[in-house]
């Protein structure tokens, strides 16, 4: 989500005549998009406001902004607590960005009130207001996604699209209701139009973005613009949707998030490939599953975060599910698509937790045999119920070792997952360079090499999310195969890559000339 807000705030100042780089010492405006669902994090973007504090003091003339959760969630004390950050703007008033950079430009002694632009306690009152005052929308409207990548590493060719914006939720570990506010669902037509628009200018690859994008729902001729066109309304709670797919909505006509990937599919032919993340584990309806089936673009992939195998435990982070429930979901999605990718996220550590309660986890881990896990130890975070009402008391060296224990657990299993391809042919989306071929590049850089050594490696993904590397031929161009999707055979895996050969009808391909992109070195510090 941060991703697509960072892209969406630089086609904003770009429009209005910004330019960008890639070193932050020599900008004049310097914007930290910020996460807060981690502690980590947030220390991490604290130490470089640090940085840039001691460079203001030696008399640096840099405008200072914090974006995002960290700044929606501090709230105004930040600018007392680091008196270097000149705005703060949370993430729901990303469209009131330009108007507090300007004023942070024009004068140093700016009035508090013009410095900030929060969504405060409106976050969660604006349940009850149209959506049609909602100028973020705007933000997404006037995307101008730019195919060469904007200084973020070279030519692009997958895109994120939001279909949803906040979370109705409440998990009691997360800011992130707080911080992003209601869940607001998007008219199924901006999205369409916007992914035919990226898939015209060459995104072969769409990610559809939502904190539970299956609760997508859109109720029409309820929420009316001005003009009498609809617009993003808020979305209902759990209670409207069932196991076979969302109730009726009083016989009005609704987009489902099933019908909406039908939708997508069928008025987007040239998009290659289409996914969505995340998905919420509870009232996940077959209707879904089916046009997954149905629908072959549509890559059979699924990151649907369990948190926990306990039930206790799930009951306190508040998740609406049962570690049973998440199986018979798990089951019913292999069983309408057998040859689906399963990723997860557990958190470790959670308050009270024992050693019952962990070994739990580790049952439910080895049955749903995840393709990967993100394994978090929990941090309590402030703002969240959890750290108002359960104390922090799972000791850090234990906290520690279940999550090495867990790490170790998912390696073993998903080396087994991705052993399963080997000997297989899978269709990879190049996204470039893999990483070992990067860090080569760095090295040569340092070492002052000019001309790699051996075979370049490139790096892209299975339909199923899988990490796949592979070497091109000796004379081949890694542009020419950046952004397509071509076949390679696997020949060996490890738990995390699988390592394979371009079947021999696209070796040619590789060696072809194509056209180089523009270069346009851009970089946001972010
Ligand atoms: S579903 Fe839960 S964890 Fe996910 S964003 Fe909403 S409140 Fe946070």
């Amino acid at each position: 989500m941060n991703e697509l807000d960072s892209e969406l705030v630089r086609g904003q100042l770009a429009a209005l005549g910004y330019s960008f780089t890639p070193d932050a010492d020599s900008a004049d405006v310097v914007l930290y998009n910020t996460c807060s669902v981690r502690e980590q994090a947030e220390n991490k973007v604290l130490s470089r406001v640090g940085k840039i504090g001691i460079r203001k003091r030696e008399g640096a003339r840099v405008v200072l902004g914090l974006i995002g959760c960290l700044a929606e969630r501090e709230g105004t004390p930040l600018l007392s607590r680091f008196p270097q950050i000149d705005l703060l703007c949370g993430p729901g008033e990303l469209d009131r960005l330009p108007m507090l950079i300007d004023n942070a430009l024009k004068t140093e002694t700016v009035e508090a009130a013009d410095r900030v632009a929060l969504a405060g306690n409106r976050n969660r009152r604006t349940a009850t207001l149209a959506a049609a005052a909602d100028n973020l929308e705007l933000l997404d409207l006037s995307r101008a996604f730019d195919p060469d990548g904007g200084g973020s590493g070279g030519p692009r060719h997958s895109a994120y699209v939001r279909i949803t914006r906040g979370c109705n939720k409440f998990c009691t570990y997360c800011v992130v209701p707080f911080t992003r506010g209601a869940e607001v669902h998007r008219t199924p037509d901006a999205i369409v139009q916007e992914c035919r628009r990226l898939a015209d200018g060459g995104v072969v690859e769409i990610t559809l973005l939502g904190q539970t994008v299956n609760h997508y729902l859109y109720t029409h001729g309820v929420a009316l613009g001005v003009n009498g066109q609809e617009v993003p309304q808020v979305g209902p709670g759990g209670s409207a949707f069932t196991r076979s797919g969302p109730r009726g909505a009083n016989g009005r006509r609704v987009t489902t998030f099933a019908g909406l990937l039908g939708r997508i599919h069928e008025e987007v032919p040239s998009l290659r490939r289409l996914r969505f993340v995340t998905c919420f584990p509870r009232d996940f309806g077959d209707d879904i599953l089916r046009v997954m089936r149905d629908c072959p673009r549509i890559c059979r992939y699924l990151h649907a975060p369990v948190q926990s195998g306990s039930d206790r435990i799930l009951r306190l982070m508040n998740r609406g599910y049962t570690s049973g429930e998440y199986l018979e979901f798990i089951d019913r999605a292999r069983d309408i698509l057998p040859d689906i990718s399963i990723a997860g996220d557990v958190i470790v550590g959670f308050p009270t937790e024992t050693e019952h309660d962990f070994g739990q986890t580790a049952d439910l881990l080895g049955r749903v045999r995840f393709k990967n896990n993100f394994i978090f130890k929990y941090s309590p975070r402030p703002g969240t119920t959890a750290w108002d009402r359960l104390p922090d008391d799972v000791p850090t060296d234990v906290k520690r070792r279940r999550n090495n224990d867990l790490l170790a657990l998912q390696a073993g299993i998903s080396a087994t997952v991705h052993a399963e391809q080997v000997g297989r042919t899978v269709e990879v989306f190049v996204e470039g360079l893999s990483r070992r071929e990067n860090s080569r590049a760095a090295g040569r850089v340092e070492l002052g090499w000019e001309r790699p050594r051996g075979r370049i490696q490139m790096s892209g993904r299975t339909a199923g999310d899988l990490i796949t590397v592979f070497d091109l031929p000796p004379d081949g161009k890694p542009e020419t195969l950046q952004g397509r999707i071509v076949p390679v055979r696997v020949l060996r895996a490890a738990p995390l890559v699988l390592f394979g050969c371009l079947e021999a009808s696209t070796r040619s391909l590789a060696k072809q000339t194509v056209a180089v992109h523009r270069s346009g070195i851009t970089q946001l510090e972010i």
